[in-house]
């Protein structure tokens, strides 16, 4: 069995998700709260540019500037391309069988009401292994498969070949959160324990399998020919995380107030409800199927 020696543990990505990024400051001002025996705990703000805006990102979604193919294209110039060129070399490089980091944890916040969650977009066993054991440790803790539509992850997790990102809410952007603060710190820990029982093996059991909610779609708001939302997401759905869709459940409601129900014949589950970041995507919410994998 391969040794972790270094794990990463970076927030800031997005610059108005404060979670990580003031978990990131109590770790520099006191670094032993994350040091372990057996392995290193390297850790950093990743867009200091948008936290000094206090804006998610400067010119483009640092979390969605890692395929291989724009670490690699010298032609794009933004801030956040060049930031993630730089942080490629840093804890990277993304493709590499011998990366500089073992296992990261990138740390973000959500306007919607998820929970503690993880996202994981990788079958990579260690991955799961931690995921496991951090549901085990924590079981309010739910996981979001997300498969990707192409094989090139964008996202600041996949640089390693091992890692995810934890994605904690309903935080406003901008916004710190005490409870969810401390929470998200709590994870973290286990995460670090985690490495500590692995590389001393000392882990009680291997897991094999695991409750998901695997991604199968996402949709976006209603919208008229101007492009405008014309309706918006049904309170029904909106102080909730995880919420069971099956057909004619309320969806939306129009801005005359004309409800707009669930079509499918297929129960899926709606996460990140009404993101306030998946605005600019077209993202009202994402759409998924709970069940139980084999990890
Ligand atoms: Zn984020």
């Amino acid at each position: 069995m391969k040794k972790i020696h270094k794990v990463a543990i970076t927030g800031g990505t997005h610059g108005n998700e404060l979670t990580g990024v003031y978990l990131i400051n109590k770790f520099k001002k006191n670094p032993s709260l994350v040091k372990r025996e057996h392995f290193e705990t390297f850790f950093m703000h990743t867009n200091i540019g948008a936290m000094k805006q206090c804006t998610r990102y400067v010119d483009k979604d640092l979390n969605r500037t890692f395929t291989i193919a724009g670490l690699n294209d010298p032609s794009l110039g933004s801030y956040e391309d060049k930031l993630a060129k730089e942080i490629n070399q840093k804890i990277g490089p993304k493709g590499s069988q011998n990366p500089n980091i073992d296992f990261i944890v990138d740390l973000h916040s959500t306007t919607s009401k998820m929970g503690l969650s993880l996202c994981i977009s990788t079958n990579d066993k260690l991955t799961w292994q931690v995921a496991g054991y951090l549901k085990e440790c924590m079981p309010e803790v739910n996981i979001f498969k997300w498969e990707g539509d192409t094989d090139d992850i964008a996202f600041v997790s996949s640089i390693p070949p091992s890692g995810f990102t934890i994605e904690v809410g309903s935080i406003p952007q901008g916004v710190l959160r005490a409870d969810m603060f401390f929470e998200t710190e709590k994870m973290i820990q286990h995460v670090l324990d985690f490495f500590e029982l692995y590389n001393t093996d000392k882990l009680k059991k291997t897991y094999t399998n695991i409750e998901v909610y695997e991604n199968s779609k996402m949709i976006d708001f209603p919208r008229g020919e101007d492009g405008y939302i014309n309706a918006m997401v049904h309170p029904t759905l909106q102080e909730n995380g995880y919420f069971k869709l099956t057909k004619g459940s309320p969806l939306f409601v129009t801005l005359d107030g004309e409800e707009i129900f669930f079509q499918n014949d297929e129960t899926l589950y709606a996460l990140f409800i009404n993101e306030a970041a998946y605005y600019e995507k077209g993202v009202a919410m994402c759409l998924a199927k709970k069940k139980t994998i084999q990890i």
